[in-house]
């Protein structure tokens, strides 16, 4: 039995008038309920409107370019209707596996990604059991990543600005360094936030289990080898682990992050092998509490990928206060020797050997996707571990979802906090997707540098016609008043449109003020919409309305003649 129904524009809350970009069905195609149908645009926004029955598509009554609003008809649908025997065996099915499972949602891994989804679902009202290895929730954010390397950071960012200071008039005696003490300071955060995500997850009642998870099948886990649970949906958010150089020595002295974060003891030469984010943060902490550092990188630059004109003025500011910083260099090999660990280099700028007591190994994240025995759901994963899904957040098995670094790059923690709502909603049966057009990315070094959106590298090869604006903190009164003038702020604009297509920041704070650009990104904004929002004065996020408006050719704080 079926009837022929019309999908019609429902309600776009503020966007009254809408054109259509794609059109993302057939006529003759079978569709899902809430299978997405058409994506329609307004000047802030790009939107998917679904289905909201299932069946065959008669007739598609739009075409791309058409302006479409609230009630214009998009689709006549021949509806699937299921006869009795069919709906009577749907509900049989929904009830037995409501009765054989353990659990509705069971959600693997309890990171940032992890705990978000599995809050998001029970407030949701599903009945959400969350799995994880570790004694404590929270992830390699909370334990061993962004959280404990920010509060050394702090420590690290107090010892430099106290020390800037005798250049002022106020002189500080040398810093006396109670590793110990600022360990523990440091675990109290972290046991803090630990016991808050527990009293979170009783409030919520989701299900906490300790134990290390291997599939079964698509329906089922089985912990420590021991308890077998069932479920009816998944979220996977296993994250990701320090990535390894093969060949070095096992030696307790040679560093990953984590153990980069819980030293006892300050190294007093320290070599950093790799000079992308983690590794220069980690240069910056042991730097301030008294290291000698070098850092070693195999390509040509600092950073890899960020902009020149950021990591230029990164590493001139870095480059006097670390012993030696080799690019184009290789470690290829590490011995121990009394005391010391010697390492050999392959480069033309970096010495044959030298001694360390510490080495950091930073040479990226690898997905921990392989080590959960995910052939035995049929869940596509790549060699390196990495579970591709889409907008919803679905593997390629359908009551499967993964999210966090297990999706590969950015591996970012707010990346996995935004999808995991994103796959907690879609389980509970809503419709949501992933739709963010920019994920910001910070370095905590000192001097900070934040970038959101499109870069210049990027620009580039893409061959995006674009026009840059730059304002140098130089002429910014707050970041003199600081004691710091290196830093700048630039916007990337779409030629063609004028709308703020990407930036980046280099200058203490640069990650808490790149938000401001990646909304403005979002909502479609152009050099006038930010120029023209008042900000507070004096500010170093006034250098973001200062580049907008320098792009509009109406800055007056400095005298810069538009030459775009
Ligand atoms: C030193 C450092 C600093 C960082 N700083 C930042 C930062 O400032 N900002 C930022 O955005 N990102 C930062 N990151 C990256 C950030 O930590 C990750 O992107 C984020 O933790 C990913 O979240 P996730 O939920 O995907 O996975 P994870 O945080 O990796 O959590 C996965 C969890 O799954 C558990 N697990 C794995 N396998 C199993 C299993 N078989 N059974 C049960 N449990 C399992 C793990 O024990 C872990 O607790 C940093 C990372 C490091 C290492």
């Amino acid at each position: 039995m079926s009837q022929n129904k019309k999908i019609l524009v429902p309600d776009l809350g503020d966007f009254e008038n809408v054109e259509v970009t794609e059109v993302l069905v057939n006529a003759g195609q079978k569709i899902e309920k809430n299978e997405n149908i058409i994506t329609v645009e307004s000047d802030k926004a790009s939107i998917d409107i679904p289905s909201d029955i299932s069946g065959t598509i008669v007739l598609i009554n739009v075409n791309n370019g058409d302006i479409l609003k609230k009630g214009d008809q998009i689709l006549l649908i021949k509806e699937t209707v299921k006869n009795k025997k069919e709906r009577e065996n749907q509900k049989n099915s929904q009830n037995k596996s409501a009765v054989s499972h353990d659990s509705e949602l069971l959600v693997l891994g309890a990171g940032p990604g992890g705990y978000t989804a599995a809050f998001r679902a029970a407030d949701l009202g599903m009945n959400v059991t969350l799995i994880e290895r570790s004694p404590t929730l929270g992830g390699v954010c909370l334990n061993a990543g962004c959280i404990p390397s920010k509060a050394l950071l702090h420590a690290a960012n107090v010892i430099e600005q106290t020390s800037a200071m005798k250049d002022h008039g106020i002189r500080f005696s040398d810093p006396k360094i109670e590793m110990k003490k600022l360990m523990t300071w440091k675990q109290g955060i972290i046991s803090k936030l630990n016991s808050g995500l527990v009293d979170l997850s009783k409030k919520r009642n989701v299900k906490i289990i300790t134990g290390n998870a291997q599939f079964q099948s698509d329906n089922s886990v089985i912990i420590d080898n021991k308890k077998v649970i069932k479920f009816e949906k998944c979220i996977i958010a296993v994250g990701s682990e320090s990535a390894t150089i093969p060949g070095f020595p096992d030696d307790d002295r040679i560093l990953d992050s984590s153990k980069a974060l819980e030293l006892e003891k300050v190294p007093s030469k320290m070599l950093i092998v790799g000079g992308g984010i983690i590794g220069l943060e980690m240069a910056c902490v042991y730097h301030a509490l008294g290291s000698e550092i070098t850092v070693v990188e195999l390509t040509d630059s600092l950073m890899p990928g960020t902009d020149s004109d950021l990591v230029k003025i990164y590493t001139k500011f870095v480059c006097d206060r670390y012993k030696d910083i080799y690019l184009k260099t290789k470690v290829d090999k590490i011995q121990p020797v009394k005391n010391r660990l010697k390492v050999f280099f392959e480069g033309n700028d970096s010495p044959k050997t030298a001694t360390y007591d510490n080495i950091l190994v930073s040479v990226g994240r690898k997905s921990n996707g392989n080590q959960i025995n995910i052939e035995k759901t049929g869940v596509a994963c790549d060699q390196h571990g990495i579970i591709k899904v889409d907008k919803k957040m679905r593997t390629n098995i359908d009551n499967i979802f993964a999210i966090g670094d297990l999706t590969g790059d950015p591996m970012l923690a707010h990346k996995a906090t935004h999808q995991a709502k994103v796959a907690a909603e879609v389980a509970s049966g809503k419709k949501s997707s992933f739709d963010a057009r920019v994920i910001p990315s910070v370095a905590y070094t000192d001097p900070e540098i934040a970038w959101v959106g499109v870069t210049e590298n990027q620009a580039k090869s893409d061959g995006i016609d674009y026009e840059k604006s730059r304002f140098p903190w130089a002429a910014s009164g707050r970041s003199l008043a600081i004691g710091r003038d290196e830093g700048f702020t630039k916007l990337l604009f779409e030629k063609e449109t004028g709308r703020v297509i990407g930036g980046g920041i280099i200058g203490p704070y640069a990650g808490d003020l790149i938000s401001e650009v990646a909304l403005a990104i979002e909502m479609g904004a152009d050099a006038a919409d930010i120029g023209m929002t008042v900000h507070p004065h004096p500010t170093l996020s006034e250098t973001i309305a200062f580049t907008a408006e320098a792009q509009e050719g109406i800055l007056t704080d400095l005298y810069m003649p538009k030459t775009n």
